[in-house]
């Protein structure tokens, strides 16, 4: 089967790379597969799981928004923070998801910024969502 070259990078560095059949994701604009051979593209990402098919296993790494390009035989997503599934810290997701609850609660109050923990609850359902292989 063709495949083409998936790289996941953040501000930190690398944090995948692997010759994949497929990948897919959440765009701005809805959901993106990209096969072998797709024509060349940028587009914006949301905070999401990228899924990565390959030998009929599909990997999953998380991602807080960012970019996907799409150049002949290789893919870069280029990702504010990006996680593989196993590595993703479930106790820490599990806080971040509990302190950002705690915000939303406490919105009536001024100082809370209300964006700002829709945001964070975002990444830590996202996280916890992909250590246990959903999405
Ligand atoms: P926290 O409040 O726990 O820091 P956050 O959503 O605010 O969560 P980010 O700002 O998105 O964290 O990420 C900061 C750095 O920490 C990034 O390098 C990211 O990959 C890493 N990171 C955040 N949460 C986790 C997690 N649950 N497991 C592993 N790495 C994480």
């Amino acid at each position: 089967m063709k495949t083409m070259k998936v790289n996941v990078v953040t501000p930190d560095g690398p944090v995948y790379e692997s010759d994949v059949e497929m990948v897919s994701t959440k765009a701005q604009t809805g959901e993106l597969g990209i096969l072998p051979g797709h024509i060349p593209m940028v587009a914006p990402l949301e905070i999401g799981a990228v899924r990565m098919k390959h030998d009929g296993k599909t990997e999953l790494v998380a991602v807080s928004g960012g970019f996907l390009e799409v150049r002949p035989d290789t893919v870069t997503i280029l990702a504010q923070t990006a996680e593989t599934s196993d590595e993703i810290d479930v106790e820490r997701a599990i806080r971040a998801k509990e302190r950002a609850e705690q915000r939303l609660r406490e919105r009536q109050q001024e100082n809370v910024d209300f964006r700002r923990a829709e945001l964070a609850l975002q990444r830590a359902i996202n996280r916890i969502s992909i250590s246990q292989g959903k999405l």
